[in-house]
């Protein structure tokens, strides 16, 4: 007797009523990510003959996996000159690759369900245009078909280290995170130390000893003492070693080498590359070396240092709202832990989050700096975001053993919640 069908997952859409998104076609996508292919891609684009329309191939083959072709500019060869996809036009936007159909939507799935998730790296998202997410949810479905692993359930994921959730527990974590991020009553910086304190308080707890009930009264606690508890623990500005690390943890962020220019520089040369770029982000003097195709644009390491922090920006409130809605989606869409980020337990999961915000606001300020404008704006501040997260959760060296050491580093010394006020 053959094993029964799994049953598939029931899908969650982030349940962020703030949060709007329709795609408005700006193109972004196209031009910033190398898309992966899976064999019902790679047979739809047989069908529909594009090597006899263009006259080349349309996928390229790198390291053992097939991607879609991108013109020199790093851009997908099917994006056109309005701004749209060919195999959209002509042949609807079902045919189009998975991946390109899902974007920005994250499926992630845990025990019990599949939450459908969105990625701050579509300008959309990060300007709230659009629909109701809610009113995405057929669209999903049928989507999440053509990825039916995210539609199984998982193992539970993990509260801490070797520490499987019990039923409950994580919902009680992010329902209670979720309403301290949207307290309007707070400043943002207030919003996101308190979130440091909590990560980095989960992270020293015994939490065996408080499971189940005893583990929800604990982060209710925790929350409700925010932010008066804060008052008490008053911090001097982040230290230079935190510094430091902050900007490797940006630099790892933007890596980026697209397959064109990885096949044609050759692995040696690309590695080099790299070093020394994170050489010249850890000593944090000197121009910003050319990055994420000219993000920075050599500004001054010093200028960046100067740009006041993302609280004192006359766009305080725009930018407020912006890094609210993404922590709220991150952690309610299922992208702070587990299936959606890296497999990590919850809480090393919070502090990378914590430290995503952290990169997204130097980022930011790195940004206006470059831009030659006084204070960071709500631009600067978008433009931030959509790179930050548009490797979170994806990118393998951001999962990797580095980037765990770097979190507890950052739990000395009160890390966390120095470079969060250093910077938001
Ligand atoms: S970045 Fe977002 S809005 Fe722009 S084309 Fe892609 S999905 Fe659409």
């Amino acid at each position: 007797m053959s094993d029964p069908k799994p049953v598939a997952l029931p899908l969650l859409v982030l349940p962020v009523r703030e949060q709007r998104y329709s795609c408005h076609g700006c193109g972004n996508c196209c031009r910033d990510f190398t898309v992966q292919l899976r064999p019902a891609d790679l047979e739809k684009l047989l069908a529909q003959n594009w090597e006899t329309k263009l006259g080349m191939p349309v996928t390229t083959e790198f390291r053992g996996t097939t991607y879609l072709r991108q013109r020199e500019d790093g851009a997908c060869v099917f994006l056109m000159d309005d701004g749209l996809c060919r195999i959209h036009k002509e042949h609807g936007f079902a045919e189009k690759p998975i991946a390109c159909q899902l974007f920005p939507f994250v499926l992630v799935p845990d025990d019990r369900k599949t939450h459908v998730g969105i990625s701050f790296a579509c300008q959309s998202v990060r300007e709230n245009k659009g629909a109701e997410l809610r009113s995405h949810l057929e669209e999903a479905h049928r989507m999440s078909l053509g990825v039916p692993e995210t539609r199984l359930a998982t193992a539970p994921p993990s509260l801490a280290d070797a520490m499987s959730a019990k039923e409950g527990e994580l919902d009680a974590l992010a329902q209670l995170l979720d309403r301290h991020l949207a307290r309007d009553d707070l400043v943002i910086r207030d919003r996101f130390d308190g979130l440091a304190w909590i990560a980095a308080s989960l992270g020293r707890a015994k939490l065996a000893d408080v499971r189940a009930r005893r583990f929800r009264e604990l982060v209710q606690v925790l929350v409700g003492a925010l932010p008066d508890e804060l008052e008490h623990l008053p911090l001097e500005g982040a230290l230079p070693k935190q510094l430091r690390l902050l900007r490797q943890a940006v630099f790892a962020r933007l890596e980026d080498v697209q397959v064109n220019e990885a096949k044609s520089r050759g692995r040696v040369r690309t590695v080099l590359a790299q070093l020394l770029a994170s050489r010249a982000f850890t000593r944090g003097k000197g121009r910003a070396p050319a990055v994420a195709r000219g993000l920075l644009g050599g500004v001054e390491f010093a200028a960046i240092a100067r740009i006041p922090t993302l609280s004192e920006s006359p766009d305080r409130d725009a930018i407020d709202q912006l890094l609210a809605r993404y922590a709220r989606a991150t952690i309610l869409g299922g992208r702070a832990w587990g299936a959606g980020y890296y497999g990590w337990p919850a809480v090393r999961g919070l502090q990378a989050l914590v430290l995503n915000i952290a990169c997204t606001a130097w980022l930011a300020r790195a940004l206006a700096a470059a831009r030659g404008h006084e204070h960071a704006t709500i631009d600067d501040a978008r433009d931030a975001l959509g790179r930050i997260d548009r490797h979170a959760g994806r990118a393998p060296w951001l999962g990797s053993v580095t980037e765990r050491l770097r979190l507890e580093f950052f739990r000395l010394d009160d890390g966390l919640r120095r470079i969060t006020r250093e910077s938001v």
